[in-house]
């Protein structure tokens, strides 16, 4: 039976990469789709276009994560477009590598900024309008656990982020909402290869056991299982999505 009206999601960093897959994995699932971005205009129309065309609904609305004034506008405009908001992905993320002895400020106030001040405000947003059944579902990485060098401020605002995921899912007790993160390992996006050689990407991807870097798809895959309602029973977690790159 089709149902009365068709869920919502707003999922940010949606222009490109891992987000990118998340707005097409959901609106293949029904959701209507908010694709929000930062700055890449027409990687983000792209993204719409293809939804379009394959019979979905989606909007692109740009709005910078880590400004107050811009994720209220994104949320007002997610309700302007399709009435409500079931699901939240929160996907928009920068990584710079900064050691900590070269005290690059900039990098750590950068990253900080979008990866955990973007998570916090969109949580906020979220509490004030995610029905009885709505979703929040962060972006985590896996590098948390490796503490490579050079991380410092990405494994800092993603250790952030999974701090705040935990409190949200106790914080929203009663609404029957759950919060959840998703921490992928090394996956082949611009984020991932951007700087790195070949022979480094190789290294890298044969440290899973599954022997290769994981596809925006597969990290969408994790994504609509807890959007979805097979993931109801799923709350405060953190779901490592790495091919067992542990
Ligand atoms: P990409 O660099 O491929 O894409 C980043 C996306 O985030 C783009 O859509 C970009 O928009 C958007 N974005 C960047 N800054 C902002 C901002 N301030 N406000 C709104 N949107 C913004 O990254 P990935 O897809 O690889 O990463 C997605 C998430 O997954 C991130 O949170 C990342 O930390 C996490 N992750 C990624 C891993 C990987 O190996 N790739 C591993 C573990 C976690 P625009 O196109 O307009 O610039």
């Amino acid at each position: 039976m089709e149902q009365e009206f068709a869920r919502v999601a707003i999922v940010t960093g949606a222009s490109r990469g891992i987000g990118r897959a998340i707005a097409l994995r959901l609106a293949k699932d029904g959701f209507s789709v908010v694709v929000n971005y930062a700055g890449n205009e027409a990687r983000a129309a792209e993204v719409v276009s293809a939804i379009r065309a394959a019979g979905g609904a989606a909007v692109a609305v740009r709005a910078n994560v880590a400004a107050p004034a811009e994720v209220e506008s994104l949320y007002a405009q997610a309700r302007h477009a399709f009435g409500r908001v079931d699901v939240v992905v929160n996907s928009a993320g920068v990584m710079s590598l900064a050691p900590i002895a070269e005290g690059d400020l900039d990098a750590f106030d950068q990253t900080v900024a979008v990866n955990l001040r973007g998570t916090y405000l969109m949580m906020l947003h979220a509490a004030q309008v995610l029905p009885e059944g709505g979703r929040f579902i962060a972006l985590s990485s896996s590098v948390v656990a490796k503490n490579f060098p050079g991380y410092g401020p990405y494994i800092a605002s993603k250790a952030g982020v999974e701090g705040l995921v935990r409190t949200f899912a106790n914080e929203l007790r009663g609404r029957h909402v759950t919060v959840n993160a998703v921490a992928p390992g090394p996956v082949a996006t611009e984020l991932f290869l951007a700087g790195k050689s070949e022979a480094l990407i190789d290294q890298i991807a044969s440290q899973s056991p599954l022997e290769r870097l994981g596809e925006p798809e597969d990290i969408a895959d994790a994504v609509a299982f807890l959007a979805g309602p097979d993931g109801g029973w799923i709350n405060g977690q953190v779901l490592r999505a790495n091919g067992g790159f542990a």
